[in-house]
């Protein structure tokens, strides 16, 4: 069946009306026969057993059982009315229940003759009843398609309110298959399908919804999924190509003074190797015409801040402006203060510009980024505002990037007549291979190397019933000259009451670490960013000695003296979140200690998460454990990208698909370029459909 069959709207689909079609647009985004093709089950429910009621067990999973309905009654509850009916079989009696859909229900039901009904059955005041089920008169059932294992295709609230359940779904693609005669044109080329063994397309679409065996639906998985990743990565492959070749950017073909100067006179340590090979790619990239789009992952603590300050100045060698944008003024104020001082001996220009600098300094700092005298601008969002306009801006390093939107990566964009080349450092592990997929159009260097001489943090797990101890371990460490940030949760949904346990945890340290022998700095939110910085500042400057704060301390803070690290309700932070923590201390040469205190009442996920921070330092680690435990969706920065709205493949579980599938999509590429080939019309024609159709995954704008 040609594709361009396939583009028939829904509404030509025998039992689709006007209506369903809105519906069927509206929740499932299906326009189009090839959308209805493509929409896949979530799993599948074997049809092969039948129960008697009086086998049910008060369990959860969904049940397919014989009988009929004896009476149907209308009962008032508080809200709204249930349309309930007793069901039986000859071992017992059942209830079904309706909330929705029921003067339909009512109209249409058949009372004493013989039903299959099929779903999940609850326990409920001493007899097993089951909510909308499934239901099919035993003639019909006997007539259709023999299918042993049910498909069960995604839902939504309205869907079986409209009556759209999954048995209309199942049919409106039977009836899909009846009129192109389950015919469908090939997608992937013959190549690919001998050397990969792979199911053709359409015994594959046939097996995925209407799956003759075990083994086949399997193949029939496998090829799809396969399928699918394959031409995400062309996507992504061919993304990468067209931007190497396309989009110029400026050359820095110098490694001039200011860059060896630096290096040879005035870097304070010797740069790891990893530095240097990360240092190296990137000039590689600024000396190669096109437009630089790296992302630079390094662990935090892994010194990613000296990679940003030595390509801030091939920049300037080449005559070029530089920016750096950081999440908060915290770590805007931070970065300004370490680069300032780390460019001391040499003299360039660089100003930082935050939401708290006063109008009347800004306006030197909006007219020396305009005349190039200004060479360096350091700050927070309020970079992005209108009036910042530089001479040319050549370089933008975007640090701890999650925080930023794809939208206001690309306003930088606007600001010159040329894309400046682009650095995002992030200190979020992400796994290399969702990376790979998240961001194919971006390079990747890693810093994988601490630098030398750091201690391995020591993390502990305790019990609040624990923290008088804890608090005598807080004050051996002060005693011994080291810095302490206690740490509180500070969740939108629970913010009032996470701000009452911040004050009261505060009130409790500031009565057990009284004056004058202890300081204690707060910082969170709510405080004006006056306020914080000067708090920031105390801490920094070693006047406090303990630091009470809420996340706010999470991103990039950096000093060296302070070593213990105590979260507060561990249980409530996410893996992520707990190591980025964890790496405010260990900066130093001196022992550090992380300390994650909970009450006795945990989640098993939660138990997981702490015995994984117990266990591991390893950032790329912990990655793969948070990952594991929350799915792809909830990394944080992740929720914005297309790309993981798959409709077969799972980047986690396939993820050995991912990688074949990208090995395969390199190599076309190597071989064929321009898929001109005879042997590859067939993913060229293929490619150029998705495209056109939009029916490839929107990643990245
Ligand atoms: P992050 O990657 O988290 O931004 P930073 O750039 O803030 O890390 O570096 C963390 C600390 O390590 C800083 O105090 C920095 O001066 C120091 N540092 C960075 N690179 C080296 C190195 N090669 N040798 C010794 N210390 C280093
Ligand atoms: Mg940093």
């Amino acid at each position: 069946m040609n594709s361009n069959f396939l583009q028939t709207p829904i509404t030509y689909l025998k039992g689709v009306g006007p209506n369903r079609a809105e519906t069927l647009q509206g929740e499932l985004g299906i326009h189009t026969y090839q959308d209805l093709l493509n929409l896949f089950p979530n799993r599948y429910l074997d049809k092969t057993k039948y129960y008697k009621v009086a086998q049910l067990q008060r369990s959860s999973a969904d049940v397919q059982i014989v009988g009929k309905i004896i009476n149907l009654k209308t009962v008032e509850q508080k809200k709204g009315k249930r349309l309930a009916a007793t069901f039986v079989d000859d071992t017992g009696r059942m209830e079904l229940v309706w909330f929705r859909g029921q003067k339909w229900i009512r109209e249409n039901l058949k009372l004493n003759v013989p039903y299959v009904i099929f779903g999940k059955c609850n326990w409920f005041n001493g007899v097993f009843s089951m909510p909308h089920p499934e239901m099919e008169l035993l003639e019909e059932h006997k007539k259709g398609l023999k299918v042993f294992m049910q498909p069960i295709y995604p839902s939504t609230e309205k869907l079986s309110a409209r009556g759209i359940t999954n048995r209309v779904i199942s049919k409106l693609i039977q009836q899909l298959f009846i009129e192109t005669k389950g015919n469908f044109s090939e997608t992937l080329s013959d190549g690919l399908l001998h050397e990969l063994k792979l199911l053709p397309k359409s015994e594959s679409l046939l097996n995925i919804h209407f799956p003759k065996n075990q083994e086949l639906l399997a193949k029939a998985q496998f090829r799809l999924k396969f399928e699918e990743l394959f031409y995400i990565q062309m996507q992504l492959i061919s993304k990468k190509m067209i931007h190497k070749q396309k989009i110029k950017g400026f050359n820095f073909d110098q490694v001039g003074k200011l860059f060896n100067q630096f290096y040879k006179e005035h870097i304070p340590f010797e740069l790891t190797g990893a530095q240097k090979r990360v240092i190296k790619e990137i000039r590689q990239d600024l000396g190669s015409n096109a437009q630089m789009n790296r992302l630079l992952q390094g662990d935090v603590g892994s010194g990613k801040t000296i990679v940003a300050v030595m390509t801030m100045l091939l920049a300037i060698d080449n005559g070029y402006q530089a920016c750096l944008m950081a999440p908060t003024s915290i770590l805007a104020n931070q970065h300004y203060a370490g680069i300032k001082e780390l460019l001391d001996k040499i003299e360039i220009s660089c100003a930082l510009l935050t939401g708290s600098v006063k109008k009347s300094a800004r306006k030197p700092i909006h007219e020396q980024l305009e005349s190039g005298e200004l060479k360096i601008l350091i700050g927070t969002h309020a970079l992005l505002e209108d009036k910042v306009q530089y001479k040319n801006l050549g370089l933008a390093i975007i640090d701890e990037q999650h925080r930023f939107g794809v939208a206001q990566r690309s306003k930088l964009w606007h600001k010159n007549s040329f894309p400046p080349h682009i650095l995002v450092m992030t200190a979020t592990p992400i796994p290399r291979t969702l990376a790979m997929s998240l961001y194919g159009d971006l390079d990747i260097s890693v810093i994988d190397e601490l630098p030398p001489g750091r201690k391995p943090i020591k993390t502990v797990h305790r019990f609040d019933s624990n923290r008088l101890k804890v608090f005598q371990f807080i004050r051996d460490e002060i005693k011994k000259g080291r810095q302490v940030y206690i740490v509180y949760p500070l969740i939108q949904e629970s913010e009032a009451l996470d701000y009452k346990d911040l004050m009261d945890g505060y009130e409790s340290i500031a009565r057990d670490f009284p004056l004058p022998d202890y300081q204690i700095s707060i910082v969170h939110g709510k405080m004006k960013p006056a306020d914080k910085d000067y708090e920031m500042e105390r801490f920094v400057k070693g006047e406090t000695q303990i630091m009470v704060a809420t996340t706010v301390i999470e991103v990039g803070v950096n000093v060296a003296n302070a070593s213990v690290m105590i979260i507060e309700s561990a249980e409530r932070f996410g893996l992520s979140q707990l190591h980025q923590l964890r790496g405010r201390v260990g900066r130093g040469a001196d022992q550090s200690f992380c300390i994650l205190m909970t009450s006795h009442k945990l989640s098993a996920e939660a138990k997981t998460r702490l015995e994984t921070m117990v266990q591991t330092n390893d950032g790329f680690e912990i990655a793969e454990v948070d990952l594991k435990l929350r799915g792809p969706g909830d990394i944080m920065g992740t929720q914005q990208s297309g790309i993981l709205n798959l409709k077969i493949a799972d980047i986690i579980r396939d993820n050995d698909i991912l990688m074949t599938a990208r090995h395969h999509a390199i190599q076309l590429f190597k071989k064929d370029p321009t898929l001109e080939k005879p042997e590859h019309l067939v993913i060229r024609h293929t490619y150029a459909q998705l495209v056109k159709y939009k029916n490839i995954w929107n990643y990245i704008s």
